[in-house]
């Protein structure tokens, strides 16, 4: 198996979305780079994965530094075999009304979501262009089509779509599809402390998110999961350059 098995990266695996991506990916066949902040806060997924008789391994780095990021890309193609799938996960919001945001606030959350993103695909391309297949998915969100108290997050969430359409143009030719997944409200510990810091109890936020929602339930992480297994599988190679909103109804 360990010579077909196709390796992906997932960054901001240690919990959340990115944590059920990466469990997703391993049920789906992959072998699967788990990168976060410290490479023990990734231990848990990577057990999650080896339970199901997956393999994974743990790659700690700021993916917001050139450096941090290439080590991190190159550890795990030294470990897993060059991977070949890539999803830009890792996220941080800073969230505040544009007269309070403070120049850290925007540029904190510029860093990780567009400045992480752009480093984790330069240093993941290589590999696939090698191979002429490669998948790399961007999580962006229903806030890029604007959202109250976050400039700086929807900013940066639109600035995805574009670095995404902009990947699918430049790589399509080397047998890469780019696209960005934007989910809406989904049960994580961001939206817990988004709860915490709006002043309302968590099952408050989520009975008011829930009561826009056409389906009539909040998000789980899987849910992001499944339509990421969409992107990467083979049989979606003609799709590419897209913005799937997965956020329990209309948007776009
Ligand atoms: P989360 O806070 O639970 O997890 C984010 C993970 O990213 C954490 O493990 C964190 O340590 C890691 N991370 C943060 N900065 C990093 C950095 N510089 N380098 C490496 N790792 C870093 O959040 P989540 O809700 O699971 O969100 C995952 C992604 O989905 C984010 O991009 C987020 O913006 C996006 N998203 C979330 C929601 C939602 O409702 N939860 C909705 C839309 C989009």
């Amino acid at each position: 198996m360990t010579g077909t098995q196709r390796t992906a990266i997932v960054t901001g695996a240690a919990r959340g979305i990115g944590a059920a991506i990466a469990l997703r990916l391993a049920r789906d066949g992959f072998a699967v780079g788990i990168v976060d902040l410290h490479a023990d806060q990734c231990a848990q997924t990577v057990a999650a994965i080896e339970e199901i008789g997956g393999r994974a391994v743990a790659a700690g780095a700021d993916v917001s530094r050139p450096d941090q990021a290439a080590d991190a890309v190159e550890h795990i193609n030294d470990q897993l075999g060059g991977a070949l799938v890539l999803i830009n996960n890792a996220g941080v919001t800073r969230d505040n009304l544009l007269f309070k945001m403070t120049d850290d606030d925007w540029d904190s959350v510029m860093e990780v979501h567009l400045r992480g993103s752009f480093l984790m695909a330069r240093a993941a391309q290589r590999c696939m262009v090698d191979a002429g297949w490669g998948r790399i998915v961007n999580i962006s969100s229903t806030s890029a089509l604007g959202s109250r108290g976050q400039v700086n997050y929807s900013a940066a969430k639109a600035g995805l779509q574009g670095f995404t359409k902009s990947l699918s143009v430049e790589l399509g030719k080397f047998g890469i599809t780019a696209n960005a997944v934007a989910p809406g409200f989904v049960v994580t510990d961001m939206t817990r402390a988004s709860a915490e810091r709006i002043g309302i109890s968590f099952e408050e936020q989520v009975e008011k998110a829930v009561a826009r929602l056409a389906v009539g339930r909040p998000g789980r992480p899987e849910d992001v999961a499944n339509a990421v297994s969409y992107f990467v599988s083979d049989e979606a190679e003609f799709v590419s350059g897209q913005v799937l909103y997965v956020a329990g109804g209309p948007r776009g």
